[in-house]
């Protein structure tokens, strides 16, 4: 009997003794019934949330929150929960996780990630604002070394085309950064019928331009889908995939542009028998400026930037990049997609 009181004694202490941790956290802690009404709440969550305790012990937080962005959030029960506003000042940026609790009961978890928010408006800001500030000048140069005749002086012919060159490389790098802050600033992209027969043929069209015959190049347009969503941020990452896949290929190597159904929606695919990625390299490639190699990327007229702005597209349209991949062997690029982005394929769209 003793034995049983010393034990319930040594489980009250350790349940005070986190309760006392839990009540300092610098995170916001609620502890929900399977209602949705307050059981706890510590500190933290007094001074983000607005709550007060003891006094809002039972209140249904959802109703609480009422139209804020947090309410809806909560209410919706589930999604992002990254970059929300604090309710009462909207300054105050707010990282929610919601976990499963005792008895059908949740906690609501709310840390203050103002700064980190605020330093990434920084970062974007800056981005956007070089990038717009070089686009003048560079258009401005470019346009003057177009209207200089290498024949008028022939001993500067190769300065000249090389800066030619650059110049165009500056641009697009300026342009593909531009369109890098664009995408980063959308929450949703338009919603548009996108006819997928069309769109793929044009794709095949841009890789036999590109390629120029050195590449035996297959369109599988099996689907019988089309997509919804935005027909040029799309059009520019599948763009992107086939370009890549014509430009990290060999002379006499072989590309396929896929549109096929799967289990849960379709996928659009682009494979080819190039030089293949390294399996440390996978992960990354998606970072701006990320190349496996620098050189092979500018020669073949790489910004560093085309998979970056494919993952953007993709997560503005609720789908995923999968790459696969083996040196020597080649590489598969997949833009996966929901049903809910999917409609049948009409004549009419394409
Ligand atoms: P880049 O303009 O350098 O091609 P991307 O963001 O499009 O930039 O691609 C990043 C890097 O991923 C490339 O530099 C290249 O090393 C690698 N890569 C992309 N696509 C392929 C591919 N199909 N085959 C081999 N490597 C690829």
């Amino acid at each position: 009997m003793s034995d049983h009181r010393a034990r319930l004694r040594r489980v009250l202490a350790q349940r005070r003794a986190l309760q006392a941790v839990a009540a300092r956290a610098p995170d916001a802690l609620v502890v929900l019934d399977a209602n949705g009404r307050v059981e706890w709440c510590n500190a933290a969550a007094c001074h983000l949330l607005q709550l007060s305790w003891p006094a809002d012990r039972g209140i249904d937080l959802a109703a609480r929150l009422g139209p804020a962005e947090l309410g809806h959030w909560l209410r919706a029960g589930h999604g992002e929960g990254d970059d929300l506003a604090a309710p009462g000042d909207a300054a105050v940026r707010l990282q929610v996780t919601l976990l499963p609790y005792a008895a059908g009961g949740q906690v609501l978890l709310a840390r203050d990630v103002s700064r980190i928010s605020r330093l990434e408006q920084v970062r974007r800001d800056f981005v956007a604002n070089v990038s717009h500030e070089l686009r003048t000048p560079l258009t401005v140069i470019h346009g003057y070394l177009e209207l200089l005749d290498p024949e008028d002086v022939p001993a500067l012919a190769p300065v000249l085309g090389e800066m030619r060159v650059q110049s165009q490389r500056m641009r697009q790098i300026v342009e593909d950064l531009l369109a890098l802050s664009r995408l980063e600033m959308e929450r949703r992209l338009p919603e548009e019928h996108i006819g997928m027969t069309t769109l793929l043929q044009t794709l095949r069209n841009e890789a036999e331009a590109l390629s120029q015959g050195r590449h035996r190049i297959t369109l599988h347009d099996d689907a019988g889908l089309d997509l919804l969503g935005s027909p040029t941020d799309l059009h520019s990452a599948f763009s992107n995939l086939v370009s890549n896949a014509v430009r990290y290929t060999p002379t006499g190597g072989a590309i396929g542009i896929h549109w096929r159904r799967t289990a849960g929606g379709a996928e659009y695919a682009v494979t080819d028998t190039g030089f293949g990625i390294p399996a440390e390299h996978l992960s990354r490639l998606t970072e701006r400026f990320y190349r496996v190699s620098s050189s092979r990327s500018r020669a073949s007229g790489g910004t560093g930037l085309g998979l970056s702005i494919v993952k953007h597209v993709l997560s503005l349209h609720d789908a995923r990049l999968h790459i696969a991949s083996e040196p020597g062997r080649g590489s598969t690029f997949t833009c996966c997609f929901d049903a809910s982005r999917l409609r049948e394929a009409t004549a009419a769209a394409n």
